[in-house]
């Protein structure tokens, strides 16, 4: 049995949150969203994701990433599990049909 690395809730500050992928803790970037492999759970490859991809973002707080993280997790748990972008279908087709009443 090789160990599996646990997420660590200070990762955050490299922008990274935990996501659950066949019972597996795998690390997520809450900025563009990528899901990196379990064997990237480590404080050196966050780091340098972040110094990498988003080196604008890498003195921001921890409360910035924090922030994304939440509106990322709103995101994907939607109330209806709708995406906007198909709610938004819904409202364009109402109106269609409230054109079709006059
Ligand atoms: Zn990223």
């Amino acid at each position: 049995m090789s160990k599996k690395r646990q997420y660590d809730s200070s990762y955050i500050k490299y922008g990274f949150t935990e996501i659950e992928i066949n019972r597996e803790i795998r690390s997520q970037c809450v900025i563009c969203t990528v899901v990196l492999s379990n064997d990237a759970l480590k404080q050196a490859k966050l780091q340098r994701h972040l110094h990498k991809v988003h080196p604008t973002l890498k003195d921001r707080p921890p409360e910035f990433f924090e922030r994304k993280c939440k509106s990322l997790k709103k995101m994907k748990l939607g109330p209806s599990g709708a995406s906007v972008a198909s709610s938004q279908q819904v409202l364009i087709a109402s109106i269609e049909i409230s054109q079709l009443s006059y």
